[in-house]
């Protein structure tokens, strides 16, 4: 069975909060005619320019994503997760949460302070409440994809201009991200880990679950339905991010979706779901 066998069915339920696939760990959920961005990412810089050249925000690739964001919330900072987020930030005036990483990219984009939250500086799990979202932030961490490593661990120090390397986005904190909306709980795991006793497992309606190096990650899809209980799970980051999303997102073979998604229904049990979306389309449940 190929992955595309799981792709979502958008019938299987309906009510107002919508989930957009944005390509890699990126999201917008919406809801009472308000967004939250996760791990924004709509660049999609080529492999040349991510190897050799210079990241630079796409302005008509982020425009569509600048309207009624009340908030902008980063699960790590590596280019793929962060780069677009101080423009998303500036355009849009939404509040920014992430670490002082994220807290530095905003500072060196003149972002205001207070509409940056470092949330580093809290005591986690911590909970926030803006629009109609609850967003509670759960230490995590990176998947060790990179011959056992996190690629560019470390953080981004305070800096003067937004950094257009890609070593320069060092990973920073990484947290997993609950949102509860209109009675929903959708978890954001933006890297294929968790940090399993960072806090007491829940049951969500929806987890966003992170594929890039989860076969380096000891049993990733069964802690995941350990800790998060999903009913449905939606597959984030396997696409190539190197190519435009307009071509349509393509699997990369290294990701073993079969077999992930083998697993997760395993874990998961007879109610199991498990789907994938084309960038740019949403599901609403
Ligand atoms: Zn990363």
């Amino acid at each position: 069975m190929g992955w595309q066998d799981y792709a979502w069915d958008p019938s299987w339920t309906s009510g107002p909060v919508t989930v957009t696939w944005l390509g890699t760990a990126g999201f917008c959920i919406e809801a009472d005619g308000q967004r939250l961005l996760l791990d924004p990412y709509l660049t999609r810089a080529s492999l040349g320019t991510a190897a050799f050249g210079r990241l630079v925000t796409d302005p008509a690739l982020i425009a569509p994503w600048t309207e009624r964001v009340v908030a902008i919330a980063t699960g790590h900072t590596h280019f793929d997760h962060a780069m677009d987020v101080p423009a998303l930030a500036a355009l849009s005036g939404a509040r920014v949460y992430g670490s002082t990483s994220a807290a530095a990219l905003c500072r060196a984009a003149r972002i205001p302070e207070s509409r940056v939250v470092d949330v580093q500086t809290r005591p986690l799990p911590w909970d926030d409440e803006v629009g109609p979202f609850r967003l509670r932030f759960v230490a995590s961490q990176h998947s060790r994809f990179l011959l056992g490593r996190v690629p560019y661990p470390g953080d981004i120090s305070d800096c003067d201009q937004v950094p257009t390397r890609t070593r320069a986005f060092r990973c920073g904190a990484v947290f997993r991200i609950e949102v509860r909306v209109l009675g929903r709980t959708i978890v954001h795991v933006g890297s294929a880990d968790l940090i399993d006793d960072a806090a007491p497992p829940i049951t969500c309606d929806l987890a966003l679950a992170c594929v890039a190096g989860w076969t380096s990650t000891r049993e990733y899809p069964e802690r995941l339905v350990r800790a998060l209980a999903p009913n449905h799970v939606l597959l984030s980051h396997w696409d190539n991010f190197f190519r435009p999303a307009a071509g349509g997102a393509r699997v990369l073979p290294t990701m073993k979706l079969e077999k992930l998604t083998d697993r997760l229904s395993r874990a998961q049990g007879q109610d199991a779901r498990i789907g994938a979306l084309e960038i740019g389309a949403h599901l609403t449940i």
